[in-house]
C-alpha cells in the first residue's frame, strides 16, 4: 500500500529541492543567544525571535528549576479535567495585568490560542475581516471557524474600509490583524483600525506575537503604542519569543471572551496544560517586567542604532517600528549568497524570497534583542558592509 504514496512524496520532496524551496535546519549546539554555536563555528544569532534576550536568563532557568522541584514535571492532564495548578492561574493574572486586560486563557501555543479563538465565538451570521499577511495560525483559524470571510490589503485603511462596508449586513464583525508583520517589521496601525471599527461597530482582534514585549514604550505591545490599552477585545500571544522562548500561548482580553473559550475552545479543551516549569518561569518573567524596563530599553537603543548604523553604510532597510529589520536586495538569489558569505563571517542571519515574501521582494532579515552588546551589532554592520562591497549591493 505504501509503495504508490512513497513515490507520490519523494516526487514532492524532489520538486520541492529543484525548485531550491527545501528547508534545511542548521543545528546549533549550545543554548539560544547572542553567541552561538552552529556545527562547531561560533556565530553570532540576528534570527532568533529572542527579542528580549529571556532564552537562557538564569532568573528563567531558576524558576523553572525551583517550579520541576516543588511541582513536577508535567501536569498529565488538560485544565479542565485535573490540570489546573493555582500557578496557571497566577500566570493569567500576570498576561491580564501586563495587556490591562481583563482575563486570560492558556494555551500550548500561540498556534492554538489562534486555531481555537474564531470557531468558538462567531457563526456564519458573523464576519472576520483579515489583513492578508496575517500569520499562518490566524488563517487556519478563520478557516475553522463559519463565518464570512473578507480579506483587505496589508495595512490598507482604504480597503479595510471597502471590506466593512461589504460585511454589514453581518450580525457581528471581527477585524483580526498581526500587531507586527514578521517580513517587513511594521506595527499594524492598530489607531485607524480602531477608529474604523467603532464607525462599523466591528471588534477587533490583534496577535502581539511579535510585538508583545518589544512594541510600546514598556514593551505593553501595540495597544501601549497606540494608547489604546483595555480598548481591543482580543489580544493572542506567545510566550515562544520575547516572553522567554519556551512554549506556550495565550488569549487574553474581554472577561466574556475569555469565559466562552474556557467552555468551548477546542485546542484548550483537548490539549495538554503548560508544564509547572514553564509556568513558573513565565511568572517570574512577568514580575520581572513589573519591576524593571531594562530589557526593553536596551532592545530599543539596540535596535535604533543598528538600522541607523545600516542605512548610514548605505543599505536599503524597510522603516521598521519593532525589533526586526530588512535589509532588501531584492533578487532571491543574492539573498541566499548574502546569507551565506555573512555566516561564513560568523554572522546568522536568513535570506528570504518568494514564496514568503512578494516575487522581487527578497531580503535578509536581521532580528535585534536585548542580548546583543554593542560590540555584536559593530561586528555585524561591518561584516554585512564587507560582504555588501563583495557582492556590489554597496557602491
Ligand atoms: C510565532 C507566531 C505565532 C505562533 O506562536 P507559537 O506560540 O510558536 O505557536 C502565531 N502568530 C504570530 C503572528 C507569530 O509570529
Amino acid at each position: 500500500m505504501y509503495q504508490d504514496f512513497q513515490k507520490h512524496l519523494s516526487q514532492q520532496i524532489a520538486d520541492i529541492k529543484s525548485a531550491g524551496l527545501y528547508k534545511d535546519e542548521r543545528l546549533i549546539c549550545s543554548p539560544q543567544g547572542a553567541d552561538i554555536l552552529v556545527k562547531g563555528q561560533h556565530v553570532l544569532n540576528f534570527c532568533a525571535n529572542n527579542y528580549l534576550g529571556l532564552a537562557n536568563h538564569p532568573a528563567l532557568i531558576n524558576a523553572a528549576k525551583k517550579a520541576l522541584d516543588e511541582r513536577g514535571y508535567g501536569m498529565s492532564s488538560v485544565r479542565f479535567i485535573c490540570g489546573t495548578q493555582d500557578r496557571h492561574k497566577e500566570l493569567e493574572a500576570a498576561i491580564a495585568k501586563f495587556f490591562g486586560t481583563e482575563d486570560t486563557i492558556l494555551y500550548a501555543a500561540c498556534f492554538d490560542a489562534n486555531g481555537g479563538v474564531f470557531e468558538p465565538l462567531l457563526t456564519e451570521e458573523d464576519a472576520i475581516i483579515s489583513d492578508s499577511l496575517n500569520h499562518a495560525s490566524i488563517i487556519d483559524g478563520v478557516r475553522l471557524c463559519k463565518a464570512k470571510r473578507f480579506r483587505y490589503a496589508n495595512a490598507d485603511m482604504e480597503d479595510l474600509e471597502k471590506q466593512l462596508i461589504a460585511a454589514k449586513d453581518c450580525r457581528f464583525r471581527l477585524i483580526a490583524t498581526d500587531g507586527v508583520f514578521s517580513m517587513d517589521g511594521n506595527v499594524c496601525p492598530l489607531d485607524k483600525i480602531y477608529e474604523l471599527a467603532n464607525k462599523y461597530n466591528a471588534m477587533v482582534m490583534v496577535d502581539e506575537s511579535h510585538s508583545a514585549g518589544v512594541v510600546g514604550k514598556t514593551g505593553r505591545g501595540v495597544t501601549e503604542q497606540y494608547n489604546l490599552r483595555g480598548k481591543i477585545e482580543i489580544l493572542t500571544g506567545t510566550l515562544g519569543k520575547a516572553f522567554g522562548g519556551a512554549v506556550g500561548g495565550f488569549t487574553t482580553g474581554k472577561k466574556e471572551i475569555i469565559d466562552i473559550l474556557r467552555q468551548r475552545s477546542r485546542p484548550y479543551l483537548f490539549s495538554n496544560s503548560l508544564p509547572p516549569m514553564v509556568v513558573a518561569a513565565g511568572i517570574e518573567m512577568f514580575a520581572m517586567m513589573d519591576r524593571t524596563n531594562e530589557l526593553q530599553d536596551k532592545l530599543h537603543a539596540n535596535t535604533k542604532y543598528f538600522v541607523d548604523k545600516m542605512v548610514a553604510a548605505g543599505f536599503d532597510c524597510k522603516p521598521t517600528q519593532s525589533a526586526i529589520c530588512a535589509v532588501m536586495l531584492y533578487d532571491a538569489k543574492l539573498s541566499q549568497v548574502m546569507a551565506a558569505r555573512l555566516q561564513e563571517e560568523g554572522i546568522y542571519v536568513t535570506g528570504f524570497y518568494y514564496p514568503v515574501v512578494p516575487q522581487g521582494q527578497a531580503r535578509i532579515r536581521v532580528q535585534l534583542s536585548a542580548a546583543h552588546e554593542t560590540e555584536h551589532l559593530d561586528k555585524c554592520i561591518a561584516a554585512f558592509t564587507k560582504i555588501g562591497k563583495e557582492l556590489g549591493v554597496l557602491k
